[in-house]
Formats: C-alpha cells, sequence, structure tokens
C-alpha cells in the first residue's frame, strides 16, 4: 500500500538546514496497524504530513497505491490525497459552528458527493464511531472522546485506502484512549490499513507493529503481539 525508499527531509532554518528524516526505507501492506513511535521533535509528524502527501520530500521515493508520487501540482495532490488518505489529528479540527453531521459530511461536499448521499455516508460512518444519537449536536457539546470519534468518522467518510493518525490520543485521559484505540482497532479488524504516530508505548503496544523512529532513522521496526484496548475499556 505504501513503499518509501531513503527518505530525506530538512527544514530551512536561515542560512542552516534541520535535516529531519535522513533516509527512511519502509513500507506498509494492506490491513496493516502501524505504530509510528519516538520521543518528541524525532520527526514523527514529519513522515506522516509526506506519506500524508500535506508535505513534500527532499529526495526519495514514495509509491502509494501503486502510484509514484513525484512532483504532483497541487491540484493532483488533492486528487490523490482525497482518493487515498484519511486523516486524524490529536487537536480533532473539527469545525465549530457545524454539527457533528455536517463535520462528518463536509469531505464529502468537497468531493461532490450528492446531498442525500452525503447524509447517508455520514451517518452510516457516525453510527460507526457510536455516535448516531449525537448527529445534530455541535462539537462544543461533545466530550474529547466524543469529538474524536467524530473526526475519525469524518476521516472514514470518503472512504480512504489509509489511515492516518498523529497523535490521536495525545489530548485525551487514558480511560478515553483506550476507547478511542478500541475503535482504531476495530476499524483496522475491518480491513483498513491505519497508521498511528504516538510517543506513548501503551498506544504502540495496541497496533499490530511498532515503527521506531530516531534520530532521522529507523532503528525498529517489529510486529508484535498486540494488546487489545478493550482490556482496558
Ligand atoms: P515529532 O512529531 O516527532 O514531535 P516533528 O516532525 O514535528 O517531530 O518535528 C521534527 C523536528 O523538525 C523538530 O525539531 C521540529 O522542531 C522541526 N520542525 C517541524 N516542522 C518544522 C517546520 N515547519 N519548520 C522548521 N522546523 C520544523
Ligand atoms: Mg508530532
Amino acid at each position: 500500500m505504501i513503499e518509501i525508499k531513503d527518505l530525506h527531509k530538512s527544514y530551512k532554518m536561515g542560512s542552516s538546514a534541520l535535516h529531519v528524516l535522513k533516509g527512511i526505507n519502509f513500507s506498509v501492506k494492506e490491513g496493516e496497524l502501524v505504530a509510528i513511535m519516538g520521543s518528541s521533535g524525532s520527526g514523527k509528524s514529519t513522515l506522516l504530513n509526506i506519506l500524508g502527501m500535506l508535505d513534500g520530500m527532499d529526495s526519495g521515493e514514495y509509491i502509494l497505491d501503486g502510484v509514484l508520487i513525484k512532483n504532483l501540482n497541487e491540484t493532483k495532490a488533492a486528487q490523490y490525497r482525497n482518493k487515498f488518505l484519511g486523516f486524524v489529528f490529536q487537536s480533532f479540527n473539527l469545525i465549530n459552528y457545524k454539527t457533528a453531521l455536517e463535520n462528518v459530511a463536509l469531505p464529502l461536499y468537497y468531493q461532490r458527493v450528492s446531498r442525500k448521499e452525503r447524509q447517508d455516508k455520514a451517518l452510516k460512518y457516525l453510527t460507526k464511531v457510536g455516535l448516531k444519537d449525537w448527529a445534530n449536536h455541535l462539537p462544543g457539546e461533545l466530550s474529547g472522546g466524543q469529538k474524536q470519534r467524530v473526526a475519525i468518522a469524518r476521516a472514514l467518510a470518503a472512504e480512504p485506502k489509509v489511515l492516518l493518525a498523529d497523535e490521536p490520543t495525545g489530548a485525551l485521559d487514558s480511560k478515553t484512549s483506550h476507547e478511542v484505540m478500541d475503535l482504531i482497532q476495530q476499524i483496522n479488524d475491518e480491513g483498513k490499513t491505519i497508521l498511528v504516530v504516538t510517543h506513548e508505548e501503551d498506544i504502540a503496544n495496541m497496533c499490530k507493529r511498532i515503527v521506531h523512529l530516531k534520530d532521522g532513522v529507523i532503528v525498529e521496526d517489529k510486529k508484535i503481539n498486540q494488546i487489545r484496548a478493550s482490556q482496558y475499556v
């Protein structure tokens, strides 16, 4: 699904440059649930943003679902992003004056999906994350865990091939974190390929595979017997 070869990324800092990713090689198969672990500042978000086509790379090769991602103009990049990728962020990034249902339906609007189908899909995915009864509530009326569920439903609504989550539990307490990870595991069980960036070991342990990032390279890449979040919930 994802193949990265010798990926490099630097940030220009005035006259110098900060070399953040120094030759990343890895691939992800369809249906995997992968944690990208590393301490703060190790380049996890940088890597996820490149995989998510939100940022470019300096050198290397990126193949996403058989497509070589290279020198795309913004229109083409947006097309692939919409088709292949769903995003979940630590800070939820919901629109506060839109209801849960409207938030979930919004990406479909930009994809010119008909009104009826937008409603149906949004309700389907809100139901999947357990928030059918909250469809007409505003984000301000929801708990942190519920907001993240809405964000997950929104990411799924366009039925992407890959779900990219950057510290999805970073703003949540421990119990709520486990509930959200339980949902992520469920969605993975249904076949979705998911990458979860986290600096928390107990969150990483709920993924089938842990890729450890340090000093700009992958220092460890291991398959594990994942812990079921439901053990905690
Ligand atoms: P992580 O997500 O693992 O905490 P990041 O990928 O956000 O790490 O950042 C890696 C390094 O790159 C950090 O030192 C950070 O300060 C720096 N960095 C991130 N984004 C930018 C940017 N847009 N411009 C300059 N430096 C950045
Ligand atoms: Mg980060």
